[in-house]
């Protein structure tokens, strides 16, 4: 008799569970429990030693302690201003201790005389006795044992952890005859020193030692990481298999002559990432690469490199930016840099001719757009860089070789595949491009292997020697808003500039844009009005935004007052002071590309984070005072934020780690994903793995199934 699979254990209702009637399935079915599966998957979120809890007589005043007590008497009480308080006499044999919540008078339904309850909290001193304000109430019930699962408590479906106990007890009991499938390889299992699954579900459960429960987390979360990383790679190996990448040439010395004509010698990292990426082009298999680097990285050379493997090979290269201002930017940067640079020209034999990169976005018409389409069809524009203008309108390609995607925080896996189809669609041997992603968003690598796990990732690591680190300051309310200005009447005085961001309005551009308005005339009349000062935002005509970039560049103007368009790719080494206001609006990514518009130049920098408010603390203020490393900062922010942020919610799968921290459990991502390839590559669609498949097709959207069978 084969154990029971997860599918098995979905198709029973938990009404077959002893203790659950028809009023108990409704109340877990409000909580997301309707199966055996769910149940078992419902896993305790502490867990009581009573050999180590504390006697009431042992407890200290000030020290935070759990004492398990019976309930002795409760009395309610109504305070002024419809406040309330509650409080109650507990008790252990060995002493009494009183308790008080505050605000909270469904306690008094709660704690019934009688009842055994857990509490974890901090006493106090209070008229010769002991009292916890508001300590955490676990309702143990009569359970005994050692170690006593506390499972998640539902106030409002009026569950409570010894009724879940004693589900899942009665579940668990019932599995014991047939067991618990476990689809995980044995080798796998022996190689990383894991449990088998029936085991890890019981010790979850019903731990005999801290130790157990500890080693049966440490499987459970594996196996959910597992089945995100067998998608994932699976997924990846589909789109090497299914696409015809193309073989591009290295041996060209383009890319080699473009590197000796830059002023700069290249990071390490930069070198590391060329190389990773070039042996990528180099494959027969389509490149599907994330290029990670911070802000001020360099990312725009390892793109440039990339995008000349190509064009020596014979094929053309396209850089897509997220807005025309940043296309424009890149455009007219990547021109110089391939100034003077040359390429064969096999309509004749010896000569060369110049690189012809040109830009193409919504405000290039008339002749001059058509011009550019005629180029890209017939293979004489080498390069374009535009924006998604590129890829959406009618616009044929040559034969495209190689497309860079810059700086898309969240590019989704659709639109990755869209992107490359447009290749595939206009190149005549059906190959399809090879892509690029660059972020400037770091992310921390286990995350990454989770976000971006159908991705290679190269990472720039490294800032270019020579960079002046930007200092950062918090200017907390008003006050400290004054000396920021003074400050930057200094800078101007030096010769400097300054940005000043505006605050952040998520609800409307327009009340943004007007906010940015109010400042921009503030300033210009009161605090900053000797010095030369611009406007730009999002709702400025085209040309007019062109314009006041300009005026800064050039110098013409000492301050530019901006909402977050100039938050990435706008590059004046200049300027050196970047003020952001309302700085608590902003998130810590945000922040720190928005900071990184600065210290871009030789002269010292400056950033002033602005809270209106004058704050005790700001955790998010306080990261971006203490480190300018993006991926330093990312960790910050997974750990301020927690891991919703980097899932895509809408894949189920990912977001359905219950027990698995993406921020916790780095080393086991990092096993996930090994393991996961030692299952795929000898086995790319898991024809011997069908309860693997099974579980996934379970577990996962349709979306993602897709891939899981395909093939
Ligand atoms: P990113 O896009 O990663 O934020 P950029 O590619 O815009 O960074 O590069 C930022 C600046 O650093 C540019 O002015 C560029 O010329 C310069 N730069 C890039 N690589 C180097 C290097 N190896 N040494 C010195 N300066 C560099
Ligand atoms: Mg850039």
């Amino acid at each position: 008799m084969t154990g029971l699979s997860f599918r098995d254990l979905a198709l029973i209702d938990v009404e077959r569970i002893k203790g659950v009637g028809e009023k108990r399935r409704a109340a877990l079915h409000e909580v997301g429990i309707n199966t055996v599966l769910d149940l078992l998957t419902t896993y305790p979120r502490r867990w009581i030693d009573r050999t180590n809890e504390a006697r009431v007589s042992d407890l200290v005043a000030g020290e935070e302690a759990l004492v398990l007590v019976t309930v002795r008497e409760v009395v309610a009480r109504k305070l002024k201003n419809r406040r309330s308080m509650v409080t109650a006499t507990v008790g252990d044999g060995s002493g009494r201790l009183h308790i008080v919540f505050f605000n909270q008078p469904w306690r008094e339904r709660q704690l019934r005389e009688g009842l055994n309850v857990v509490l974890f909290g901090k006493p106090e001193n209070y008229r010769g006795g002991l009292q916890m304000s508001n300590p955490i109430v676990d309702l143990v019930g009569d359970r005994t044992g050692r170690i006593v699962p506390i499972y998640p408590q539902s106030e409002k479906a009026q569950l409570n952890t010894w009724e879940l106990a004693g589900w899942i007890e009665n579940a668990l009991a019932r599995c014991e005859e047939r067991g618990i499938l476990d689809p995980v390889p044995e080798s796998i299992l022996s190689e990383h020193q894991l449990m088998g699954r029936h085991q890890a579900f019981r010790a979850i459960h019903e731990p005999d030692t801290m130790r157990d429960k500890d080693v049966a987390r440490r499987r459970l979360a594996f196996d959910e990481l597992l089945r995100v990383q067998l998608v994932l790679v699976m997924r990846k190996r589909a789109m090497e298999r299914d696409a015809i990448g193309i073989r591009h040439r290295l041996d060209g010395g383009l890319v080699e002559r473009f590197h000796a004509n830059l002023p700069y010698e290249l990071t390490t990292a930069q070198k590391r990432a060329i190389d990773e990426i070039a042996a990528d082009l180099a494959a027969p298999h389509a490149m599907h690469r994330l290029l990670q680097g911070d802000v001020g990285a360099g990312k725009t050379v390892v793109a440039v490199s990339a995008l000349l493997v190509a064009v020596q090979g014979g094929h053309q290269g396209a850089l897509m930016a997220p807005t025309e201002v940043l296309a424009e930017q890149h455009h007219a940067g990547i021109k110089r840099l391939l100034d003077g640079i040359e390429v064969g020209d096999p309509s004749n034999l010896f000569g060369n001719r110049p690189l012809r990169v040109e830009l193409l976005t919504n405000r290039v018409t008339g002749a001059e757009r058509r011009e550019v389409l005629a180029g890209l069809a017939d293979g004489s524009v080498d390069l374009v860089i535009g924006t998604h203008a590129l890829i959406q309108e009618g616009v044929r390609f040559h034969h495209l070789g190689l497309v860079v995607v810059d700086e898309q925080h969240r590019f989704g896996v659709e639109q990755r595949a869209m992107l490359r189809s447009k290749g595939e669609a206009d190149n005549p041997d059906g190959t399809v491009p090879d892509v690029l992603v660059m972020t400037a968003t770091p992310i921390p690598r286990t995350a990454a292997m989770t976000v971006y796990g159908d991705l290679d990732v190269s990472v720039l690591d490294q800032k270019p020697a020579g960079r002046t680190e930007i200092v950062t300051h918090w200017a907390n309310g008003p006050l400290d808003e004054m000396a920021v200005w003074s400050d930057v009447r200094d800078e101007v005085a030096a010769g400097r500039q300054a940005y000043v961001v505006c605050p952040l309005i998520d609800e409307s551009e327009k009340l943004e844009v007007a906010s940015a308005e109010e400042t921009f005339e503030r300033l210009r009349l009161q605090e900053l009005s000797t010095l030369r000062i611009g406007l730009l935002h999002g709702r400025m005509a085209s040309a007019e935004k062109e314009a006041t970039m300009n005026a800064f560049r050039q110098h013409e103007l000492d301050v530019l007052v901006a909402t977050t368009v100039i938050e990435v790719g706008v590059d004046v080494p200049n300027a050196t002071i970047m003020v952001i206001l309302d700085a608590d609006r902003f998130g810590i990514a945000q922040l720190h590309q928005l900071r990184g518009r600065v210290g871009r130049g030789s002269h010292a920098s400056r950033c002033w984070l602005v809270t209106a408010e004058q704050e005790d603390t700001n955790p998010r203020v306080d990261a971006l005072v203490a480190s300018t490393d993006g991926f330093e900062l990312a960790e910050a922010d997974l750990e301020l934020r927690g891991e919703g942020t980097i899932m895509n919610t809408s894949q189920k799968g990912r977001s359905d780690l219950k027990l698995a921290s993406l921020r916790r459990d780095k080393e086991l991502v990092a096993l996930a994903r090994e393991a996961a390839f030692a299952i795929v590559d000898p086995d790319p669609t898991l024809q011997s793995h069908p309860e693997l498949v099974d579980e996934l097709s379970l577990l996962f959207t349709s979306e993602d199934e897709a891939f899981l069978f395909k093939g």
